[in-house]
């Protein structure tokens, strides 16, 4: 069930599922109003107008009650997380802001106001004063922004994490090796609570984090033992069926996605190489 209210999760953290085109089985996106007097709207997230308007009414209560809108806030720039932002922007009249990295992969579509860098705070007064700090988590899109908050420790954890779906690291938009870091990295601010984008709150922080850089650990060793079978070269297709042979065929297309990912870092590795025919193991 996705609730049609927003619903408080912590003081000065609010949470509204709005449908968006995300990747099954996740049907919704989590948008966050983050902070008490002063607060931000973090994930723009959907394109649709009845779910723009839900947004809208939402962020209109809390001005009604004096609050100010500070900013609105994208993680990066996937489209079931940027869909709204133009409109809500406008509608809202509030500044647009998001990482360098992920400005440029939308130039042309959606104008921002401000980048924000990695270690950039964005304090807001209120009665629960919130002191949100970024931190910039390449590997799912390169420029991936999480925020921090140095009061309570929870952490907007965007697309790095899910508790409804899995998260895709592909080549286009990622890095396997750049999205351990980050996952390592986020484990060592020692959140209290993972606010992802798809799905509940994530109490158990470190458990999921570590939990999801062994899993990450244990694909890649599948994919070289699936590699090592033969020493000719072979498409990652090839490969799929033994690597990821505890999951249902028809997520094969995207495990091929990920596949890659793997085999990329791999060759950064020394442990493969690609060739003209496909890829092939290095070494033994
Ligand atoms: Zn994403």
């Amino acid at each position: 069930m996705t609730p049609d209210a927003p619903t408080t999760i912590a003081p000065g953290v609010e949470a509204l599922p709005l449908r968006t085109p995300t990747l099954p089985p996740a049907t919704h996106t989590n948008v966050y109003l983050l902070g008490t007097g002063d607060f931000v709207l973090v994930e723009p997230a959907s394109p649709y107008p009845e779910e723009i308007d839900r947004a809208v009414l939402w962020v209109e209560q809390r001005q009604q009650r004096g609050d100010r809108l500070r900013a609105i806030v994208a993680t990066h720039h996937h489209p079931d997380h940027i869909g709204g932002a133009t409109a809500l922007a406008q509608r809202l009249g509030a500044p647009l802001w998001g990482h360098a990295a992920t400005i440029d992969r939308l130039v042309g579509s959606v104008v921002f106001d401000r980048a924000i860098a990695d270690g950039a705070v964005i304090a807001l007064d209120g009665e629960v004063p919130l002191r949100l700090r970024a931190v910039h988590t390449p590997g799912h899109a390169p420029g991936h922004l999480c925020f921090y908050d140095e009061v309570s420790r929870a952490m907007i954890a965007g697309d790095m994490v899910a508790s409804v779906g899995s998260i895709l690291v592909e080549t286009i938009d990622g890095d396997m090796a750049q999205y351990l870091a980050s996952l390592a990295r986020m484990d060592a601010l020692e959140p209290s609570v993972l606010l992802p984008a798809h799905g509940a709150p994530i109490h158990a922080a470190h458990e999921k984090l570590i939990g999801y850089i062994a899993h990450r650990l244990l694909r890649e060793s599948k994919v070289l033992a699936a590699l090592r079978v033969d020493s000719r070269p072979r498409p990652v297709a090839a490969l799929v069926p033994q690597a990821y042979d505890d999951t249902p065929p028809h997520i094969w297309p995207l495990a091929a996605l990920a596949a890659e990912a793997h085999l990329v870092k791999l060759a950064h590795d020394g442990l493969a190489e690609h060739t003209p025919e496909g890829w092939r193991a290095l070494g033994s």
